[in-house]
């Protein structure tokens, strides 16, 4: 009979080097696939009348879906988002239909 606790224990890792990198990859592979997140050009409707959030509509560049996106703020319009097909795409606000503002 054999002592369950037998198992091989892994050496400790001088952690120096690990604990300098891993935060400082992960942190990169972030802003990478923020990067690589295909663009993604959107019709923006501004809310009108009883409408309260703003519209958005774009054609996934991934697929060629034609997406729809409602947003509450206009700030929150634009950046990354996932598309209803399911593809994370950065949003850019190409064209705003229905500006409230004065021309
Ligand atoms: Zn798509």
């Amino acid at each position: 009979m054999r002592p369950p606790d037998r198992r091989q224990r892994r050496p400790l890792a001088t952690g120096a080097a690990n604990a300098e990198v891993s935060p400082d990859r992960s942190r990169r592979n972030m802003l990478a696939r923020h990067r690589k997140l295909p663009t993604a050009y959107a019709s923006v409707f501004v809310p009108q009348g009883r409408r309260s959030w703003y519209w958005l509509t774009f054609r996934c560049p991934v697929c060629g879906t034609y997406v729809f996106a409602r947003s509450r703020q206009i700030d929150q319009a634009p950046g990354p988002r996932k598309g209803t097909c399911g593809h994370s795409v950065s949003v850019v606000a190409a064209r705003i239909y229905g500006r409230q503002e004065a021309a």
